[in-house]
């Protein structure tokens, strides 16, 4: 019999868990993580009160990447957005004037 696709995943989590061991575990609940970025996330936001000065600081400057990230990406989606509004602007004035 063909193994599932859950069988498969199951397979591949425990792999991923093997290799890393309690790297990417949380150090207060041990919950895993796919990422070292999720993990920091998950201390800061969950244990917030008890975790370390360097967690804390860790937590906060993924925070700050996270925020610089999300308004580079508001700023290109509104540069877009101008572009293409310019775009048809000038197409219709070329239409209109020809
Ligand atoms: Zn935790």
């Amino acid at each position: 019999m063909a193994p599932s696709l859950a069988d498969s995943t199951e397979r591949l989590t425990d792999h991923e868990y093997d290799v890393h061991g309690d790297a990417l575990r949380c150090p207060y609940c041990d919950r895993p993580f796919p990422s070292e970025r999720t993990r920091t996330f998950h201390v800061g936001v969950r244990h917030g009160e008890s975790c370390t000065e360097a967690e804390r600081e860790a937590y906060e400057a993924e925070r700050d990447d996270e925020e610089y990230e999300l308004f580079t990406f508001h700023l290109k989606a509104a540069v877009s957005v101008f572009l293409i509004y310019f775009l048809f602007v000038f197409l219709y004035a070329l239409v209109w004037a020809g």
